[in-house]
C-alpha cells in the first residue's frame, strides 16, 4: 500500500520566525487531529535551509516530516555557498527535493548532476523526491513522454534502491502559474512513469513507488487529483504557505 504524501515546498519564502510560527500552528493542529486524516497521510514540509533547524525543533515530537529543497552531491569541501546532505541529516531531514524545475531552469542543473545528488542522498539515508516534467513547448510538440523518459533514465543511473525514492511529476507549465494539468493529463503521465519504472525495476517495485503530482495544486483541485489512480500525493508550492490551505490539502477527500 502506498501511503499518500503531501509535501510543502516553501521555496525562498518565510523568515525563521515566520517558519516557526507556521510549524507551531501545524504541530498544534496535527496533535488535535491525530485521529483524523493527518495520521493516515504522510505530511512533509520543506522550508528554506535557514529555517530547517528551527522548524525541525518544533516538529520533532510530531509525525510531520522535515525535508530540504536541494543539496550538493559532495558531502564536504571547497564548495562555497553549498549545503551538504550531511548537514541536512544532522538537522533531522528525512527527505530532499532534487531536480526541481526551478533548479533545472535557473541554476542549470542537469540530469547528470541531479543523478549525483540522488546517489549521495541515498548513501546518507535521505529520501530523494526526484522532480520530472515537461515544458509547455515540449508538451505542445508531443515530447512529454520523451522528456520524462530522459529525465528518469539519466536521473536514475546506477540507482538500485528505488524503494527509497519518491518521484514528483511536475509539468513546468503548471508550476506557480495557476494552470493545473487536468486529472487525465496527470494520470496519463503518472502511468507512463510507473510503466517506465516497472520495465527497469520490476512490477512490484513500481507498484510500491509513490508518484506525486505538482503544479498549482490548491484546496480546490486536490480532491479530484487525489481521486486519480496512481496519484499518490502532491508536491505543493504556493498553497503550502498558509496553514489553512495546507491543512485542506492534507485533508483531501477521495
Ligand atoms: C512546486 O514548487 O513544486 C510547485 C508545484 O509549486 P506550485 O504549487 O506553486 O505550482
Amino acid at each position: 500500500m502506498r501511503t499518500p504524501l503531501i509535501a510543502g515546498n516553501w521555496k525562498m519564502n518565510k523568515t525563521t520566525s515566520q517558519a516557526r510560527e507556521f510549524a507551531e500552528q501545524l504541530a498544534k493542529l496535527q496533535t488535535a487531529n491525530s485521529d483524523k486524516q493527518l495520521s493516515s497521510v504522510e505530511v512533509l514540509i520543506c522550508p528554506p535551509f535557514t529555517a530547517l533547524s528551527e522548524v525541525g525543533q518544533v516538529i520533532k515530537t510530531t509525525s510531520i516530516k522535515l525535508g530540504a529543497q536541494n543539496m550538493h552531491w559532495e558531502t564536504k569541501g571547497a564548495y562555497t555557498g553549498e549545503v551538504s546532505g550531511e548537514f541536512l541529516v544532522d538537522l533531522g531531514c528525512e527527505y530532499v527535493i532534487l531536480g526541481h524545475s526551478e533548479r533545472r531552469q535557473y541554476f542549470s542543473e542537469s540530469d547528470e548532476t541531479i543523478n549525483k545528488k540522488i546517489v549521495t542522498a541515498l548513501k546518507l539515508g535521505l529520501k530523494p523526491i526526484l522532480c520530472v516534467g515537461e515544458q509547455l513547448s515540449e508538451r505542445e510538440s508531443n515530447q512529454t513522454f520523451h522528456v520524462i523518459k530522459r529525465q528518469l533514465d539519466n536521473g536514475l543511473v546506477n540507482i538500485s534502491n528505488i524503494d527509497k525514492i519518491v518521484i514528483a511529476y511536475e509539468p513546468v507549465w503548471a508550476i506557480g502559474t495557476g494552470k493545473t494539468a487536468t486529472p487525465e493529463q496527470a494520470k496519463e503521465v503518472h502511468s507512463y512513469i510507473r510503466e517506465n519504472i516497472a520495465k527497469k525495476y520490476g512490477k512490484d517495485t513500481a507498484m510500491n513507488l509513490r508518484i506525486l503530482y505538482g503544479g498549482s495544486v490548491t484546496p480546490e483541485n486536490i480532491d479530484i487529483l487525489m481521486k486519480q489512480d496512481g496519484i499518490d500525493g502532491a508536491l505543493v508550492g504556493g498553497a503550502s504557505l498558509k496553514t489553512e490551505s495546507f491543512l485542506r490539502l492534507v485533508n483531501f477527500q477521495t
